[in-house]
């Protein structure tokens, strides 16, 4: 099989092509450097993605707090997790880096607050 990709590692942005068959990246050309082959390996046969998204705070000086997993789960399940996490509420004080979910859908991946919203008042 073959098909194009945009590596997205660094901001370069290289436009690669790559070839590959039902287990493993055969080749690729086009990246300016080998970066690009493990990136791109991901992207076939597991891509992932961080999820970032808010969430709700009662009792906070902010209405929601922004929240990501801590690592990229499967691509597949990016809508699924954005599901999972539109109604949970977290009471304030939250501090960055607290677990709002752990092991978010058995991904393996903790959904973690990526700023602190204080009490009110
Ligand atoms: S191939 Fe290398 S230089 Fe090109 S975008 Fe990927 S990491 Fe950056």
């Amino acid at each position: 099989m073959k098909g194009k990709f945009v590596c997205v590692v660094c901001p370069t942005s290289c436009d690669v092509n790559a070839e590959w068959n039902e287990t493993e990246l055969l080749s690729i050309d086009h990246a300016q450097c080998k970066l690009a082959w493990e990136f791109i390996r991901g992207e076939i046969f597991d891509p992932r993605r961080t999820v970032t998204t808010s969430i709700m705070v009662d009792g906070g000086e902010l209405p929601l707090v922004s929240v990501k997993t801590r690592t990229p789960v499967p691509k597949a399940q990016v809508l699924a997790v954005m599901d999972r996490l539109a109604d949970v509420m977290v009471r304030a004080p939250v501090d960055i880096g607290e677990v709002i979910v752990p092991d978010v859908l058995g991904t393996g991946s903790d959904v973690v607050a990526t700023r602190k919203v204080k009490h009110k008042g």
